[in-house]
């Protein structure tokens, strides 16, 4: 199984990106920010522990994404690997990640990043908001706050994967179809 990290801060472009990597390369794509979603429209005891979470630019606990994340991988069958989006979040989450895969002799396969700088996130996400009327894109404050926490506790994980010689940057600003050209490029060598 291959299990690639879709890392990037908010609005560079992941959830865009991962419906023709899943396609190309079989695999089944793990959003955390949508399983979540998908929790609070449902109205489930832990989509409204995340509801509030969410609406104020914060992370949900690492337990909670964890245990999303592991029960997918128990359930899913027939496919080539997984496209992890928006998760590992924060250190904790990826140690507990690779020990979810290493029970299995298993391990990350690469870390793709979508690099994109602080000003284009805030462009996206602004438009976005008119689009897609998520309530965490809506107010400035709370994107804000999203990308203060990106710098904090998910930038970290860049050194991480380094270290682990699984980190692989790509320039994210272009166009749709320019970024998935190079993300193709870097990833058929996988
Ligand atoms: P993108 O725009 O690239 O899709 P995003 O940061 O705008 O990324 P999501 O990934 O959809 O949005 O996540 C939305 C929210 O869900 C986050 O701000 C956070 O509150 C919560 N969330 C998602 N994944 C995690 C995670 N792994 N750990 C903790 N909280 C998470
Ligand atoms: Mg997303």
């Amino acid at each position: 199984m291959k299990y690639y990290v879709l890392f990037g801060p908010p609005g560079a472009g992941k959830g865009t990106q991962a419906g023709s990597m899943v396609e190309r390369y079989q695999l089944c794509h793990l959003s955390t920010g949508e399983l979540l979603r998908s929790e609070i429209s449902a109205g489930t005891p832990l989509g409204l522990q995340a509801k509030t979470l969410i609406e104020a630019g914060n992370l949900v606990p690492d337990e909670v994404v964890e245990g999303m994340i592991e029960s997918k991988f128990r359930s899913v069958k027939n496919v080539k690997g997984f496209l992890l989006d928006g998760f590992p979040r924060t250190i904790a989450q990826a140690e507990a990640l690779d020990a979810m895969l290493a029970k299995n002799g298993e391990a990350v396969t690469a870390c793709v990043s979508l690099m994109i700088p602080d000003a284009l996130i805030h462009e996206r996400i602004a438009h976005r908001a008119n689009i897609e009327g998520r309530a965490d894109d809506a107010r400035p404050e709370v994107v804000e706050n999203r990308v203060k926490t990106y710098h904090a506790k998910t930038e970290p994980l860049i050194e991480f994967y380094r270290k682990a010689g699984r980190y692989h940057e790509i320039d994210g600003v272009g166009t749709i179809e320019e970024v998935r050209e190079r993300i193709f490029t870097e990833m058929d060598k996988f």
